[in-house]
């Protein structure tokens, strides 16, 4: 090999250049960082050292230097926090990513930014009814006869989870109206009804809320219903009160169920906005999910015809189909309201500075996001395996009791953590992170509170029930 002349002058300056790169290099580190490399490495013999070195050597030791976090260093991209760490999304079907993708887009884009007003009125934002009408989500899970698409539950899981990602109080109007209200016309309902009814539920142009639980029947609403049903000739005479009734404030349709004294046997109705008697109040001081309007329905001497009974539903039976159908889609509540929190959480601990370091550097905050993360993954692959089975039909009760009560005591641990990881801040709405916080303690104790949720699953396994 034949050797590389060199130019004497040349060399000099590229040492000379190297040199100040490497005094600059070492100026730009932060004088704390500088401490630390000081007493791990001799830091003058270093720079002695240096003046012997060619340009190629300091070069080297100047890029080395860098990596301690010196101005001139690059900046090391983080990863973006991601709160699908199995891949869950990538089993799904490419119609479903679509799905998710839109609604994502939709949350981040229209939801987001007006939620925490809102959350301070009390009241829900009227003006996302149309925007969620485009979206067209009732379809990717029922067809106007009233059955479900093959992947419905899947489906509604993936939808539900978006939405809770940013806010759960969103998931719950669509919950109420897609899962709820319209479940009880597609089961409880004759063709006609549903014919007149799914269409235009479906597209969003009737909204529809349904009214079971009363002030003295929470848990125990199927064994002693208050509110009655009375029948003189075509008409019902209605009376009885409802209460914590999503949506019904403004929905255009509610179901009521109501005893009808003549057999006892509990009977679905519907009731239409504006039916005298009818009067809903608006429950106020919440701390979880502000969003949703919920509602104290009083019915008194209300008066609906035959024709606005529920022709298929005529015991609880009917009613416990419903509240199964719907029963997965809240557990996936928590598993939405779990990630956004477990995200949010993962870019504070990023981003907030505490004795000159990134939160995320401390090992107990590793040691919470990790929790977090081991509970939201146990979370989604146990929900998705619980909607494959009831899309499969082999989901029964205590399947999806399971689920819930797993979701929500999981959900209320996760969001503590992301809560305490931002500090004082979690407390604050802007930061995100309260709102979840609050809106777990309604999951916990909707669709079955933990404790009879609990009592459906320990009946299954063990053939004992502990229900009187
Ligand atoms: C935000 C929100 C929205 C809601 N939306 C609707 C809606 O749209 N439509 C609707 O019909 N309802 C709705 N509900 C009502 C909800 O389903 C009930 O709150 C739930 O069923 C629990 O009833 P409860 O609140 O009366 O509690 P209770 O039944 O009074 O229970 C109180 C406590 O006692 C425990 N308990 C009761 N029985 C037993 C037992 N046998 N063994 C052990 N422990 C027991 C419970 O687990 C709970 O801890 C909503 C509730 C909330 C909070």
């Amino acid at each position: 090999m034949q050797p590389v002349a060199t130019d004497p002058a040349a060399q000099s300056s590229a040492d000379q250049t190297s040199s100040s790169q490497l005094l600059g290099t070492l100026a730009g580190i932060d004088p704390q960082k500088l401490a630390q490399l000081a007493q791990k490495i001799d830091l003058p013999a270093l720079l002695n050292a240096a003046s012997g070195m060619s340009a190629a050597q300091l070069g080297q030791l100047s890029g080395m230097l860098a990596g301690q976090g010196g101005g001139a260093a690059k900046k090391r991209e983080l990863p973006a926090p991601d709160g699908d760490f199995y891949s869950v999304m990538a089993t799904l079907s490419d119609r479903q990513r679509d799905i998710a993708s839109r609604v994502r887009h939709f949350m981040e884009t229209e939801v987001a930014p007006i939620m925490n007003e809102y959350w301070q009125r009390d009241e829900f934002p009227q003006q996302l009814i149309p925007k969620m009408r485009e979206l067209n989500l009732m379809r990717e899970i029922w067809n106007d006869d009233g059955s479900r698409t093959p992947d419905a539950s899947v489906t509604e899981g993936i939808i539900i989870m978006e939405m809770c990602r940013i806010d759960v109080s969103t998931a719950v109007f669509f919950g109420v109206h897609a899962g709820l209200a319209l479940a009880s016309v597609a089961l409880g309902g004759d063709e006609a009804q549903r014919a007149e009814l799914m269409p235009k539920m479906l597209d969003l142009d009737l909204v529809g809320a349904f009214g079971l639980t009363e002030p003295e029947g929470g848990s125990q609403v199927s064994r002693g219903m208050h509110t009655t049903a009375r029948r003189e000739g075509d008409t019902w005479v209605l009376n009885g009160e409802k209460k914590w009734i999503g949506n019904s404030t403004f929905a255009d349709v509610t179901v009521i169920w109501a005893r009808d004294v003549a057999d006892d046997q509990v009977k679905g109705f519907l009731l239409r906005k504006g039916t005298p008697g009818f009067n809903v109040e608006k429950i106020q001081g919440k701390i979880a999910l502000r969003i949703v309007e919920n509602g104290h329905i009083t019915l008194e001497n209300c008066r609906v015809q035959e024709a606005d009974r529920l022709q298929n539903a005529n015991s609880f039976r009917t009613t416990a189909d419903v509240l199964r159908l719907t029963r997965a889609g809240v557990a996936w509540q928590g598993v939405g309201c779990a990630m956004g929190a477990y995200e949010l959480a993962l870019k504070y601990a990023q981003t907030r500075r505490q004795f000159g370091k990134k939160i995320g550097e401390f090992q107990l905050i590793q040691s919470h996001l990790v929790h977090m993360l081991g509970n939201l993954t146990a979370m989604q692959t146990m929900c998705l395996r619980l909607s494959g089975m009831e899309d499969a039909g082999q989901m029964r009760d205590e399947h999806a009791a399971l689920a819930k009560v797993f979701t929500a005591a999981r959900c209320r641990e996760t969001v503590a953590l992301a809560r305490e990881t931002f500090g004082g801040n979690g407390i604050l709405l802007e930061y995100g992170v309260a709102k979840h916080f609050c809106d777990t303690e309604a999951i916990y104790s909707y669709e079955g509170t933990n404790e009879i949720n609990t009592l459906v699953v320990g009946r299954a396994v063990s053939g004992l029930s502990a229900f009187v």
